[in-house]
């Protein structure tokens, strides 16, 4: 490894600590995560109840150029002015479950998620359902009737945009999606793995080798059974 890739390993290092002190305690079992609407529920559940994982570098790296994308446009591109927020917090309580998120960027009359993303190809056509699940807890919460999902490709820099439209029906189906893991988080019964489970990209990228932090787990746990180490799940037997 090379002088400057250290001092970017070193970086990425700090920032990761920086995080861990911005959010030192893990959110309730109640407490989800507006972003988390878009990946997989199982992953999500793995989350509450092992503890959260951090990804290898090779993700974190390009997590990175996904933020510095996300900042150069907030900063640069997007307006600014009265009525114009960028990562403003919003919140949706319902039935006993907490909500959170931060939208990307929010005008008067405007409402955008923007999503870098190495190849546009997969999201020309249509937007990503999770990133529509996303976008429609954002809306409720700002109480819109329409919003945007904005595809970036990494390389470049061309842009494909997806208005959107509220509906009830998918962001019924998204709270009904956080139920369901809050009540396996309750019973320690994990729910089922994705579909293209073990290829699909949420769960394994296998021409860069990255793995789902829990990949392990779920390929042993069998759908309804905890997950948890042979002791704990004991204890969770006998209870
Ligand atoms: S390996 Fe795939 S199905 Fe399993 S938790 Fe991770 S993303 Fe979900």
């Amino acid at each position: 490894m090379g002088r400057v890739e250290n001092y970017l390993n070193a970086y990425l290092e700090q920032f990761k600590a920086m995080k861990e002190r911005e959010h030192p305690t893990p959110p309730a079992d109640n407490v989800f995560y507006a972003s988390q609407a878009g990946g997989c529920m199982r992953k999500v559940y793995f989350e509450k109840i092992l503890g959260r994982r951090d990804f290898d570098i090779v993700t974190r790296k390009k997590m990175l150029v996904g933020d510095i994308i996300h900042d150069f446009f907030q900063e640069h591109v997007l307006p600014k002015g009265e009525g114009i927020a960028n990562e403003p917090t919003l919140k949706i309580e319902q039935e006993g479950l907490v909500i959170v998120g931060h939208a990307d960027h929010v005008e008067m009359s405007e409402l955008d998620e923007l999503k870098s993303t190495a190849w546009l190809s997969f999201s020309e056509e249509k937007p990503d359902d999770g990133h529509v699940r996303q976008l429609m807890l954002y809306m409720k919460a700002l109480n819109r009737s329409h919003g945007q999902v904005t595809y970036i490709e990494k390389a470049s820099f061309k842009i494909v945009e997806h208005a959107i439209k509220f509906s009830e029906k998918i962001y019924d189906e998204t709270i009904e999606g956080f139920k369901r893991i809050y009540t396996a988080v309750l019973t320690k019964k994990s729910p089922e793995r994705l579909e293209g489970f073990p290829n699909d990209w949420h769960c394994h990228q296998k021409k860069e080798n990255i793995k789902c932090p829990y990949f392990e787990e779920c390929e042993r746990t069998k759908p309804g059974e905890s997950g948890l180490p042979a002791t704990e799940a004991q204890d969770v037997k006998a209870n």
